[in-house]
Protein backbone atom coordinates (compact mmCIF):
# COMPACT_ATOMS: atom_id res chain seq x y z
CA UNK A 1 0.00 0.00 0.00
CA UNK A 2 1.06 3.58 -0.87
CA UNK A 3 1.75 6.34 1.44
CA UNK A 4 -1.05 7.78 0.28
CA UNK A 5 -3.12 5.52 0.78
CA UNK A 6 -2.56 4.14 3.78
CA UNK A 7 -2.72 7.56 5.28
CA UNK A 8 -6.21 7.52 3.97
CA UNK A 9 -7.28 4.66 5.70
CA UNK A 10 -7.38 5.48 9.04
CA UNK A 11 -8.53 2.21 10.59
CA UNK A 12 -5.29 0.59 9.34
CA UNK A 13 -2.90 3.45 10.25
CA UNK A 14 -4.73 2.75 13.73
CA UNK A 15 -4.20 -1.15 13.39
CA UNK A 16 -0.50 -0.88 12.45
CA UNK A 17 0.23 1.67 15.30
CA UNK A 18 -1.18 -0.55 17.57
CA UNK A 19 0.21 -3.67 16.44
CA UNK A 20 4.15 -2.57 15.42
CA UNK A 21 4.58 0.45 17.04
CA UNK A 22 6.39 0.70 20.41
CA UNK A 23 5.53 4.23 22.30
CA UNK A 24 7.68 6.25 24.00
CA UNK A 25 7.17 6.33 28.16
CA UNK A 26 4.09 3.98 27.65
CA UNK A 27 2.09 0.79 29.22
CA UNK A 28 0.72 -1.04 26.31
CA UNK A 29 -1.59 -3.06 27.92
CA UNK A 30 -3.97 0.64 27.56
CA UNK A 31 -3.78 -0.42 23.48
CA UNK A 32 -5.59 -3.33 24.69
CA UNK A 33 -9.12 -1.21 25.68
CA UNK A 34 -8.15 1.97 24.01
CA UNK A 35 -7.25 2.62 20.87
CA UNK A 36 -3.51 4.34 20.24
CA UNK A 37 -3.88 8.43 19.41
CA UNK A 38 -2.35 9.21 16.03
CA UNK A 39 -1.86 13.54 15.51
CA UNK A 40 -2.32 14.22 11.52
CA UNK A 41 -1.63 17.71 10.97
CA UNK A 42 -1.01 20.72 12.70
CA UNK A 43 -1.40 24.31 12.15
CA UNK A 44 0.03 27.21 14.50
CA UNK A 45 -1.03 25.59 18.04
CA UNK A 46 -4.08 23.50 16.82
CA UNK A 47 -3.26 19.93 16.16
CA UNK A 48 -5.74 16.88 14.29
CA UNK A 49 -5.80 13.48 15.46
CA UNK A 50 -6.97 10.73 12.92
CA UNK A 51 -10.78 10.38 14.04
CA UNK A 52 -10.31 14.70 13.03
CA UNK A 53 -10.42 15.98 16.72
CA UNK A 54 -8.81 19.87 16.86
CA UNK A 55 -6.71 19.75 20.02
CA UNK A 56 -5.44 23.06 21.48
CA UNK A 57 -1.69 21.76 22.33
CA UNK A 58 -0.49 23.28 25.21
CA UNK A 59 2.99 21.57 25.83
CA UNK A 60 4.25 22.00 22.26
CA UNK A 61 4.33 18.64 20.87
CA UNK A 62 4.05 16.96 24.01
CA UNK A 63 7.55 17.75 25.35
CA UNK A 64 7.65 21.63 25.13
CA UNK A 65 9.43 21.33 21.76
CA UNK A 66 7.86 23.05 19.03
CA UNK A 67 8.76 26.72 19.87
CA UNK A 68 7.42 28.44 16.72
CA UNK A 69 4.31 26.29 16.16
CA UNK A 70 2.70 23.55 13.65
CA UNK A 71 2.60 24.14 9.81
CA UNK A 72 5.13 26.93 8.98
CA UNK A 73 5.79 26.02 4.94
CA UNK A 74 9.05 28.08 5.18
CA UNK A 75 10.77 25.94 7.40
CA UNK A 76 9.54 23.04 5.53
CA UNK A 77 11.19 24.79 2.15
CA UNK A 78 14.32 25.32 4.36
CA UNK A 79 14.89 22.31 4.73
CA UNK A 80 14.05 20.98 1.11
CA UNK A 81 16.54 23.16 0.09
CA UNK A 82 19.03 22.12 2.35
CA UNK A 83 19.17 18.63 1.84
CA UNK A 84 18.16 18.84 -2.14
CA UNK A 85 21.61 20.72 -2.27
CA UNK A 86 23.75 18.55 0.15
CA UNK A 87 21.80 16.50 2.59
CA UNK A 88 24.48 15.40 5.04
CA UNK A 89 28.45 14.91 5.31
CA UNK A 90 29.82 13.49 8.40
CA UNK A 91 32.87 12.80 10.37
CA UNK A 92 35.27 15.60 10.29
CA UNK A 93 34.21 17.76 7.13
CA UNK A 94 31.42 21.11 7.75
CA UNK A 95 28.94 22.16 5.93
CA UNK A 96 27.22 25.43 5.21
CA UNK A 97 24.10 25.33 7.53
CA UNK A 98 26.66 24.07 9.81
CA UNK A 99 28.70 27.65 9.88
CA UNK A 100 25.69 29.76 9.31
CA UNK A 101 23.52 28.86 12.36
CA UNK A 102 27.13 28.30 14.94
CA UNK A 103 27.65 31.48 13.92
CA UNK A 104 23.84 32.88 14.42
CA UNK A 105 23.84 30.98 17.70
CA UNK A 106 27.09 32.13 19.39
CA UNK A 107 25.46 35.98 18.95
CA UNK A 108 23.04 35.17 20.95
CA UNK A 109 25.21 33.26 23.65
CA UNK A 110 27.59 36.31 24.54
CA UNK A 111 30.99 34.62 26.48
CA UNK A 112 30.36 31.25 24.33
CA UNK A 113 32.51 30.65 21.19
CA UNK A 114 31.78 27.20 20.11
CA UNK A 115 29.04 24.96 18.54
CA UNK A 116 29.57 20.96 18.48
CA UNK A 117 26.35 19.42 16.73
CA UNK A 118 24.59 16.03 17.61
CA UNK A 119 20.90 14.99 17.58
CA UNK A 120 19.03 14.62 20.81
CA UNK A 121 19.37 16.53 24.16
CA UNK A 122 20.71 13.29 25.87
CA UNK A 123 23.04 12.87 23.18
CA UNK A 124 24.86 16.91 23.98
CA UNK A 125 24.62 16.24 27.60
CA UNK A 126 26.75 13.19 26.93
CA UNK A 127 29.15 15.46 24.89
CA UNK A 128 28.98 17.69 27.73
CA UNK A 129 29.79 14.60 29.90
CA UNK A 130 32.88 13.17 27.57
CA UNK A 131 33.86 16.62 27.49
CA UNK A 132 34.60 17.21 31.46
CA UNK A 133 36.15 13.85 31.65
CA UNK A 134 38.60 14.25 28.82
CA UNK A 135 39.71 17.27 30.52
CA UNK A 136 39.88 15.37 33.44
CA UNK A 137 42.34 12.70 31.81
CA UNK A 138 44.45 15.62 29.94
CA UNK A 139 44.71 18.63 32.43
CA UNK A 140 43.92 17.25 36.02
CA UNK A 141 45.60 13.71 35.90
CA UNK A 142 42.31 12.10 35.82
CA UNK A 143 41.66 14.21 39.47
CA UNK A 144 38.27 16.54 38.75
CA UNK A 145 36.13 13.52 36.91
CA UNK A 146 33.10 13.83 39.05
CA UNK A 147 29.91 15.38 37.76
CA UNK A 148 27.42 16.44 40.26
CA UNK A 149 24.08 16.77 39.62
CA UNK A 150 20.86 17.82 40.91
CA UNK A 151 17.79 16.00 42.93
CA UNK A 152 14.74 16.57 40.40
CA UNK A 153 16.57 17.28 37.70
CA UNK A 154 16.90 15.49 34.32
CA UNK A 155 19.43 15.52 31.93
CA UNK A 156 18.07 12.64 29.17
CA UNK A 157 17.52 8.93 28.32
CA UNK A 158 21.19 7.09 28.14
CA UNK A 159 22.85 5.10 31.22
CA UNK A 160 25.01 8.06 31.49
CA UNK A 161 22.50 10.62 31.74
CA UNK A 162 20.37 8.49 33.75
CA UNK A 163 23.38 8.22 36.26
CA UNK A 164 23.12 11.93 36.36
CA UNK A 165 19.34 11.93 36.73
CA UNK A 166 17.63 13.25 39.86
CA UNK A 167 14.56 11.47 39.12
CA UNK A 168 14.10 8.43 40.83
CA UNK A 169 11.04 6.17 39.06
CA UNK A 170 12.78 7.29 35.66
CA UNK A 171 15.98 5.41 36.59
CA UNK A 172 14.27 2.52 38.45
CA UNK A 173 15.06 -0.83 36.90
CA UNK A 174 17.82 0.53 34.45
CA UNK A 175 20.91 0.40 36.72
CA UNK A 176 23.91 -0.53 37.62
CA UNK A 177 24.69 3.57 36.55
CA UNK A 178 28.22 5.23 35.37
CA UNK A 179 30.20 6.06 38.89
CA UNK A 180 31.40 9.71 39.43
CA UNK A 181 28.14 11.31 39.12
CA UNK A 182 27.63 13.15 42.30
CA UNK A 183 24.09 14.16 43.65
CA UNK A 184 23.19 17.49 45.29
CA UNK A 185 20.07 18.56 47.09
CA UNK A 186 16.84 20.54 44.65
CA UNK A 187 16.05 23.49 45.33
CA UNK A 188 11.48 24.29 45.41
CA UNK A 189 10.85 26.72 47.72
CA UNK A 190 7.93 26.09 47.95
CA UNK A 191 8.67 22.58 49.53
CA UNK A 192 11.22 24.41 51.49
CA UNK A 193 12.13 21.61 54.22
CA UNK A 194 13.50 24.39 57.03
CA UNK A 195 10.80 26.98 56.81
CA UNK A 196 13.49 29.39 55.32
CA UNK A 197 11.98 30.91 52.17
CA UNK A 198 13.69 33.71 49.47
CA UNK A 199 17.16 34.79 48.97
CA UNK A 200 17.42 32.64 52.97
CA UNK A 201 16.23 29.66 51.38
CA UNK A 202 18.25 30.11 47.92
CA UNK A 203 21.30 30.53 50.43
CA UNK A 204 20.67 27.47 52.25
CA UNK A 205 20.23 25.42 48.81
CA UNK A 206 23.36 26.93 47.27
CA UNK A 207 25.34 25.56 51.00
CA UNK A 208 24.30 22.42 50.34
CA UNK A 209 26.33 21.78 47.00
CA UNK A 210 28.96 23.55 48.86
CA UNK A 211 28.44 20.67 51.59
CA UNK A 212 29.03 18.28 48.75
CA UNK A 213 31.78 19.79 47.30
CA UNK A 214 33.25 19.92 50.36
CA UNK A 215 32.12 16.55 51.54
CA UNK A 216 33.58 14.74 48.02
CA UNK A 217 36.99 17.29 47.58
CA UNK A 218 36.58 19.92 45.31
CA UNK A 219 39.56 18.82 43.53
CA UNK A 220 37.44 15.20 42.44
CA UNK A 221 34.81 17.50 40.64
CA UNK A 222 35.01 18.77 37.15
CA UNK A 223 31.19 20.03 36.21
CA UNK A 224 27.62 21.06 38.06
CA UNK A 225 25.14 19.99 35.53
CA UNK A 226 21.85 22.27 36.28
CA UNK A 227 18.47 23.25 34.69
CA UNK A 228 18.26 26.41 34.98
CA UNK A 229 14.57 26.13 35.55
CA UNK A 230 14.03 22.50 36.30
CA UNK A 231 11.54 21.00 33.96
CA UNK A 232 10.27 17.66 33.97
CA UNK A 233 11.11 17.93 37.79
CA UNK A 234 8.08 20.04 38.22
CA UNK A 235 8.77 23.82 36.63
CA UNK A 236 11.29 25.06 39.46
CA UNK A 237 12.41 27.96 39.37
CA UNK A 238 14.83 29.00 41.86
CA UNK A 239 14.59 31.85 44.50
CA UNK A 240 16.71 34.99 43.54
CA UNK A 241 20.02 34.81 44.67
CA UNK A 242 20.42 31.23 44.23
CA UNK A 243 21.95 31.38 40.72
CA UNK A 244 24.53 33.94 41.76
CA UNK A 245 25.78 31.85 44.68
CA UNK A 246 26.01 28.51 42.28
CA UNK A 247 28.11 30.48 39.71
CA UNK A 248 30.36 32.09 42.89
CA UNK A 249 30.63 28.21 44.20
CA UNK A 250 31.80 27.33 40.44
CA UNK A 251 34.31 29.77 39.91
CA UNK A 252 35.60 29.09 43.87
CA UNK A 253 36.02 25.35 43.33
CA UNK A 254 37.34 25.87 39.76
CA UNK A 255 34.09 23.61 38.54
CA UNK A 256 32.58 24.14 35.21
CA UNK A 257 28.86 25.15 35.22
CA UNK A 258 27.34 23.13 32.63
CA UNK A 259 23.62 24.33 32.28
CA UNK A 260 21.17 21.92 30.63
CA UNK A 261 18.94 23.95 28.18
CA UNK A 262 17.39 21.32 26.63
CA UNK A 263 13.88 22.88 27.45
CA UNK A 264 14.34 26.71 28.29
CA UNK A 265 16.60 27.11 25.55
CA UNK A 266 15.31 29.14 22.31
CA UNK A 267 12.98 31.16 23.90
CA UNK A 268 10.81 29.06 26.56
CA UNK A 269 11.37 31.07 29.36
CA UNK A 270 11.18 34.93 27.43
CA UNK A 271 14.53 35.19 27.08
CA UNK A 272 16.80 32.97 24.12
CA UNK A 273 18.06 30.87 27.30
CA UNK A 274 17.20 30.15 30.68
CA UNK A 275 20.33 30.86 32.10
CA UNK A 276 19.99 34.39 30.49
CA UNK A 277 17.22 35.49 32.93
CA UNK A 278 19.48 34.78 35.68
CA UNK A 279 22.82 36.47 34.50
CA UNK A 280 25.00 33.65 34.85
CA UNK A 281 28.26 32.70 32.94
CA UNK A 282 28.16 29.12 31.71
CA UNK A 283 31.37 27.31 30.52
CA UNK A 284 29.00 24.47 28.88
CA UNK A 285 25.10 25.30 27.36
CA UNK A 286 23.24 21.79 25.93
CA UNK A 287 20.31 22.54 23.68
CA UNK A 288 17.70 20.63 21.83
CA UNK A 289 13.79 20.85 21.54
CA UNK A 290 13.49 24.17 20.43
CA UNK A 291 16.91 24.73 18.24
CA UNK A 292 15.01 23.51 15.59
CA UNK A 293 11.09 23.55 16.72
CA UNK A 294 11.16 19.66 15.85
CA UNK A 295 11.09 20.14 12.43
CA UNK A 296 14.18 18.43 12.38
CA UNK A 297 16.09 16.26 14.67
CA UNK A 298 19.49 18.81 15.85
CA UNK A 299 21.16 19.63 19.40
CA UNK A 300 24.25 21.47 20.23
CA UNK A 301 26.74 21.45 22.77
CA UNK A 302 27.93 24.66 23.60
CA UNK A 303 30.96 25.67 25.02
CA UNK A 304 33.35 28.74 25.77
CA UNK A 305 36.67 28.64 24.01
CA UNK A 306 38.27 28.25 27.49
CA UNK A 307 36.96 24.63 27.18
CA UNK A 308 37.36 24.19 23.77
CA UNK A 309 41.02 25.14 23.97
CA UNK A 310 41.47 22.54 26.40
CA UNK A 311 41.76 19.92 23.46
CA UNK A 312 44.12 21.95 20.91
CA UNK A 313 47.71 20.42 21.65
CA UNK A 314 49.17 18.61 18.16
CA UNK A 315 52.21 17.00 20.29
CA UNK A 316 49.29 14.93 22.27
CA UNK A 317 47.85 12.49 19.90
CA UNK A 318 44.94 11.45 22.19
CA UNK A 319 44.52 15.55 22.55
CA UNK A 320 41.54 16.24 20.34
CA UNK A 321 37.92 15.85 21.25
CA UNK A 322 37.53 11.77 19.96
CA UNK A 323 33.56 11.98 19.47
CA UNK A 324 31.52 11.92 16.55
CA UNK A 325 27.66 11.91 15.54
CA UNK A 326 26.87 10.58 12.73
CA UNK A 327 23.41 12.23 12.26
CA UNK A 328 25.41 15.90 13.85
CA UNK A 329 26.33 16.04 9.76
CA UNK A 330 22.57 16.28 8.72
CA UNK A 331 22.14 19.86 6.81
CA UNK A 332 18.40 19.64 7.74
CA UNK A 333 18.89 20.29 11.35
CA UNK A 334 21.09 23.22 11.14
CA UNK A 335 19.39 24.72 8.19
CA UNK A 336 15.89 24.05 10.27
CA UNK A 337 17.94 25.96 13.36
CA UNK A 338 18.54 29.41 11.01
CA UNK A 339 15.14 29.71 9.77
CA UNK A 340 13.66 28.88 13.36
CA UNK A 341 15.78 31.41 14.62
CA UNK A 342 14.39 34.12 12.30
CA UNK A 343 10.59 33.10 12.96
CA UNK A 344 11.23 33.64 16.57
CA UNK A 345 13.21 37.18 15.68
CA UNK A 346 10.89 38.32 13.26
CA UNK A 347 7.66 37.33 15.21
CA UNK A 348 9.50 38.69 18.57
CA UNK A 349 8.56 35.29 20.07
CA UNK A 350 10.52 35.93 23.07
CA UNK A 351 8.94 38.99 23.89
CA UNK A 352 5.69 36.83 23.33
CA UNK A 353 6.79 34.34 25.43
CA UNK A 354 6.78 37.07 28.26
CA UNK A 355 3.85 38.79 27.78
CA UNK A 356 1.74 35.73 27.44
CA UNK A 357 3.67 34.09 30.22
CA UNK A 358 2.66 36.54 32.14
CA UNK A 359 -1.26 36.29 31.39
CA UNK A 360 -1.29 32.28 31.77
CA UNK A 361 0.65 33.00 35.25
CA UNK A 362 -2.26 35.19 36.08
CA UNK A 363 -5.02 32.44 34.55
CA UNK A 364 -3.24 30.13 36.66
CA UNK A 365 -3.17 32.18 40.10
CA UNK A 366 -6.61 32.96 39.47
CA UNK A 367 -7.95 28.97 39.26
CA UNK A 368 -5.61 29.03 42.37
CA UNK A 369 -7.84 31.28 44.18
CA UNK A 370 -10.48 29.08 43.17
CA UNK A 371 -9.34 25.65 43.72
CA UNK A 372 -8.06 24.89 46.92
CA UNK A 373 -5.99 21.89 45.28
CA UNK A 374 -4.01 23.85 43.78
CA UNK A 375 -0.91 24.79 45.97
CA UNK A 376 1.63 26.27 43.99
CA UNK A 377 1.70 28.40 40.41
CA UNK A 378 5.32 29.07 39.53
CA UNK A 379 7.18 29.21 36.38
CA UNK A 380 8.83 31.84 33.77
CA UNK A 381 7.33 32.92 30.37
CA UNK A 382 5.56 30.17 28.31
CA UNK A 383 6.80 27.39 30.60
CA UNK A 384 4.39 27.26 34.05
CA UNK A 385 3.28 24.51 36.33
CA UNK A 386 0.53 24.39 38.75
CA UNK A 387 1.26 21.84 41.81
CA UNK A 388 -1.78 20.20 42.73
CA UNK A 389 -2.02 19.29 46.63
CA UNK A 390 -4.46 17.17 48.76
CA UNK A 391 -4.17 19.30 51.37
CA UNK A 392 -2.83 22.75 51.61
CA UNK A 393 -1.57 23.00 55.37
CA UNK A 394 0.37 19.71 54.61
CA UNK A 395 1.17 20.38 50.69
CA UNK A 396 0.56 16.53 50.77
CA UNK A 397 1.18 15.71 46.76
CA UNK A 398 -2.52 15.26 44.95
CA UNK A 399 -2.94 11.67 44.61
CA UNK A 400 -1.65 10.84 40.75
CA UNK A 401 -4.53 8.99 39.66
CA UNK A 402 -6.53 12.20 39.89
CA UNK A 403 -3.57 14.04 38.11
CA UNK A 404 -4.18 11.70 35.44
CA UNK A 405 -7.71 12.45 35.79
CA UNK A 406 -7.75 16.08 34.90
CA UNK A 407 -4.96 15.86 32.14
CA UNK A 408 -7.43 13.25 30.53
CA UNK A 409 -10.55 15.25 30.96
CA UNK A 410 -8.62 18.59 29.42
CA UNK A 411 -8.07 15.95 26.29
CA UNK A 412 -11.37 14.85 26.13
CA UNK A 413 -12.25 19.17 26.09
CA UNK A 414 -9.45 19.17 23.32
CA UNK A 415 -6.46 20.33 25.40
CA UNK A 416 -3.57 18.66 25.90
CA UNK A 417 -1.97 19.63 28.66
CA UNK A 418 1.25 17.44 30.74
CA UNK A 419 2.01 16.77 33.98
CA UNK A 420 5.03 16.04 35.55
CA UNK A 421 6.85 12.67 35.62
CA UNK A 422 4.22 9.61 36.33
CA UNK A 423 4.33 7.47 38.94
CA UNK A 424 7.44 8.67 41.32
CA UNK A 425 5.96 8.81 45.00
CA UNK A 426 4.38 11.88 45.87
CA UNK A 427 6.38 13.38 42.53
CA UNK A 428 3.03 13.59 39.67
CA UNK A 429 1.41 16.54 40.80
CA UNK A 430 2.41 19.56 38.84
CA UNK A 431 0.51 19.92 35.94
CA UNK A 432 2.35 21.61 32.86
CA UNK A 433 1.88 24.44 30.38
CA UNK A 434 4.41 25.31 27.53
CA UNK A 435 2.36 26.42 24.69
CA UNK A 436 4.02 27.73 21.38
CA UNK A 437 5.60 30.54 21.75
CA UNK A 438 2.57 31.65 19.17
CA UNK A 439 -0.02 31.74 21.88
CA UNK A 440 -2.41 34.06 21.95
CA UNK A 441 -4.81 35.19 25.04
CA UNK A 442 -7.50 33.96 23.76
CA UNK A 443 -5.69 30.19 23.15
CA UNK A 444 -4.44 30.36 26.77
CA UNK A 445 -7.88 31.63 28.07
CA UNK A 446 -9.36 28.28 26.50
CA UNK A 447 -6.60 26.59 27.87
CA UNK A 448 -7.15 27.33 31.46
CA UNK A 449 -11.07 27.27 31.30
CA UNK A 450 -10.68 23.59 29.99
CA UNK A 451 -8.50 23.20 33.48
CA UNK A 452 -10.69 24.99 35.63
CA UNK A 453 -13.74 22.70 34.34
CA UNK A 454 -11.46 19.40 34.46
CA UNK A 455 -10.65 20.24 38.02
CA UNK A 456 -14.43 20.75 39.27
CA UNK A 457 -15.36 17.81 37.89
CA UNK A 458 -12.55 15.51 38.92
CA UNK A 459 -12.00 16.97 42.44
CA UNK A 460 -14.96 19.38 43.12
N1 LIG B 1 17.49 17.59 29.31
C1 LIG B 1 16.27 17.99 29.70
C2 LIG B 1 16.17 19.11 30.68
C3 LIG B 1 15.12 17.37 29.20
O1 LIG B 1 13.91 17.74 29.63
C4 LIG B 1 15.28 16.34 28.24
C5 LIG B 1 14.09 15.65 27.59
N2 LIG B 1 12.86 15.90 28.08
C6 LIG B 1 16.56 15.95 27.88
C7 LIG B 1 17.65 16.60 28.42
C8 LIG B 1 16.80 14.81 26.93
O2 LIG B 1 16.50 15.18 25.64
P1 LIG B 1 16.22 14.06 24.52
O3 LIG B 1 14.93 13.41 24.85
O4 LIG B 1 16.19 14.87 23.24
O5 LIG B 1 17.35 13.13 24.54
Amino acid sequence: MDTMNFANDPGHVVEADRAHVWHHISQHKAYETIDPRIIVEGRGLRVWDIKGKEHIDAVSGGVWTVNIGYGRERMGKAISDAVTKMCFFGGALGTIPGAQFAEMLIEKMPGLDRVYYANSGSEANEKAFKMVRQISHKHYGGKKSKILYRERDYHGTTIANLSAGGQDERNAQYGPFVPGFIRVPHCLEYRSQDGTLGEEYAANAAKAIEDVILAEGADTIGALCLEPITAGGGIIVPPPGYWERVQELCRKYDILLHIDEVVCGLGRTGAWFGYQQFGVQPDIVTMAKGVASGYAAISCCVTTNAVFDMFKDDTDKLSYFRDISTFGGCTAGPAAAIENMRIIEEEDLLGNSRAMGAHLSGNLHALMDKHKWIGDVRGMGLFQGAELVADRDSKEPLDEKKVQAIVADCMAQGIIIGATNRSLPGFNNTLLFAPSLIATQDDLNQITEAVDQAITRVLG
